[in-house]
């Protein structure tokens, strides 16, 4: 951060005093005993080399020469986390209760998994160095910089007047200019870019320089859940908006153990038959005063609070209970679709954890479809996720790509990953009956399912004329408001004998398939 001219004398005095005693000054010492020889004999001589480093001690250089000697990193030149935690504590003591102030600011590189995936690890080293370096270069040299995590670095900036949101906003926006620039590594170019979050010493929590420091983290956390390069300040709304989001966390983390979440099923049918193909099992709190909460709500809050995997443990337990109690109440239910979440899939333990639970149950592993999202197929670069999702194939489980549509996936990743059925996401059923616009998408996704060999499927289906038009255009399963909610388990058997008796009487629907 550059300096301002000083506006008043009192200011000036201050960064004069400030320059007098910096380490700087020690170079000049010598310079000043020869004047003094020159000017005045040897008694000069002597009181300059006596009085000058004494004076210089007084103003406060000695503390600032052991300051600046505290630890530093041999790799990249950084403080030490430890000694850049006492350097924030004494910062946070320089200008407390004064008219100066500091900043803390946290940044990470965006996307780092990915870039741990591409490159080997001295490679990544190298690149976090020059992202360390560059650090140094927008910053002054009595700011203090850390390495606090894999791709996590920490700034505090020292005390000056007049720190203000916008200087910092400008400063964040320097250090992200700073590590955009393009690395040379190895003949290739590496972009990588950052997010930061960054507390004024002002605005921080009034506890202590811990309470400082995770302030800017939980900036730089809200700053990542808007995305890459995104920059954030610390607040008290964001303050109490965290506080209420920990609450959550705490509460959901309850309602998970005391058994408050479960699934609902939704059922498939078929479009040449009209029968129950499967059910989709969808998380819901049932809580006891708001009643039934969708995942929207409580999924981040159960991510946050790295519950995923028990998560699916519940639903997975639920699921395979409800199974058991179908077939033994004599109802054909092929097969239940369970959600799997991209960091659920990255548990290396996964699969081996299914096929137990699938035993443990005497289920045919057919009888479970893992639902993926689009977009984590087309995100996964991690070798886990590949492993587990040909891992589950190969095991006999079925592969629905869920929400086709919104993702980018390859046709390659498709046959990769052994999908067995796309799921036509709801944006493209949303009126398709009215609109040749949404005939002409899904028709299009129909053509390459049925040139691939894999079976196709539309959610969201609300209307009678949704579902004849996409019957009639040959997908093969719909699911949606307009056959039926999602329902609690005791509702189902009542749900399948109705439907299975109306299905008898119905009259078929003639489909338009190609073949
Ligand atoms: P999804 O997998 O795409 O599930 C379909 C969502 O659309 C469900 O929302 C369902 O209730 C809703 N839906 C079904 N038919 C219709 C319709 O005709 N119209 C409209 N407007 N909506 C319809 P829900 O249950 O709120 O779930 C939201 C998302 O939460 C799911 O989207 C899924 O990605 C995720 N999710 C649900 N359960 C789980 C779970 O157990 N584990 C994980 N990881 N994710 C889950
Ligand atoms: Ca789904
Ligand atoms: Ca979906």
């Amino acid at each position: 951060m550059r300096l301002r001219p000083p506006t008043t004398l009192s200011e000036f005095c201050d960064r004069l005093v400030s320059a007098l005693s910096g380490p700087q000054m020690l170079a000049f010492i010598p310079a000043l005993c020869l004047a003094g020889y020159w000017m005045g004999g040897e008694v000069t001589l002597v009181a300059v080399a006596l009085l000058v480093p004494m004076a210089w001690m007084m103003l406060g250089g000695l503390d600032k020469l052991v300051k600046n000697r505290v630890a530093r990193m041999p790799v990249s030149g950084l403080v030490e986390p430890d000694a850049f935690r006492e350097r924030v504590q004494g910062m946070r003591e320089d200008v407390i209760g004064t008219e100066y102030n500091s900043a803390l600011i946290a940044i990470e590189l965006d996307d780092f998994a990915t870039l741990k995936g591409r490159f080997e690890p001295n490679a990544v080293d190298r690149v976090l160095k020059a992202v360390g370096q560059r650090l140094k270069s927008v910053s002054r040299d009595t700011d203090v910089i850390s390495k606090v995590g894999d791709s996590r670095f920490a700034i505090c900036l020292a005390p000056v007047k007049h720190l203000d949101l916008e200087s910092c906003i400008q400063m964040s926006g320097r250090i992200q200019q700073a590590i955009e620039e393009p690395i040379a590594l190895d003949g290739a170019t590496v972009y990588v870019t950052a997010s930061v979050g960054f507390c004024l010493q002002a605005r921080a929590p009034k506890t202590n320089s811990q309470d400082w420091i995770n302030a800017a983290l939980a900036a730089l956390n809200e700053a990542q859940r808007r995305g890459p390069t995104s920059v954030r300040a610390y607040s008290t709304e964001l303050h109490s908006r965290l506080k209420s989001r920990a609450n959550l966390r705490e509460e959901v983390a309850a309602a998970l153990e005391q058994g408050q979440i479960q699934p609902w099923f939704q059922p498939q049918i078929s479009t040449d038959t009209g029968k129950v193909s499967g059910f989709e099992a969808l998380a819901r709190w049932i809580h006891p005063v708001r009643g039934a909460i969708s995942p929207v709500e409580f999924l981040p809050a159960i991510e946050e609070a790295a519950l995923l995997e028990r998560l699916a443990e519940v639903i997975m337990y639920h699921t395979f209970t409800a199974l058991k109690a179908w077939d033994a109440a004599g109802v054909n239910v092929p097969q239940v679709g369970v959600n799997f979440s991209g960091s659920e899939l990255n548990n290396p333990r996964l699969c081996e954890k299914i096929s137990w639970e699938l035993d443990r149950f005497d289920l045919a592993p057919e009888r479970l479809t893992v639902e993926i999202l689009e977009t984590v197929v087309t995100d996964t670069l991690g070798d886990t996720i590949t492993l587990n999702i040909n891992a589950l194939h190969d095991l006999g489980c079925q592969i629905d790509l869920d929400d086709f549509g919104t993702g980018h996936a390859s046709l390659s990743a498709i046959r990769r990953f052994g999908v067995g059925r796309i799921k036509i996401d709801r944006s493209f059923v949303m009126k398709a009956d009215r609109d040749p616009e949404q005939q002409r998408m899904i028709s299009a996704i129909l053509t390459m399912a049925e040139r691939l060999g894999i079976e196709t499927l539309a959610e969201g289906v609300e209307t009678v004329g949704e579902h004849a038009l996409l019957a009639q255009l040959g997908c093969d399963y719909v699911q949606g408001f307009g056959i039926a909610q999602p329902m609690p388990f005791e509702k189902t058997l009542d749900w399948i004998r109705t439907h299975e008796a109306k299905v008898q009487d119905a009259p078929a629907i003639p489909l338009r398939r190609s073949n």
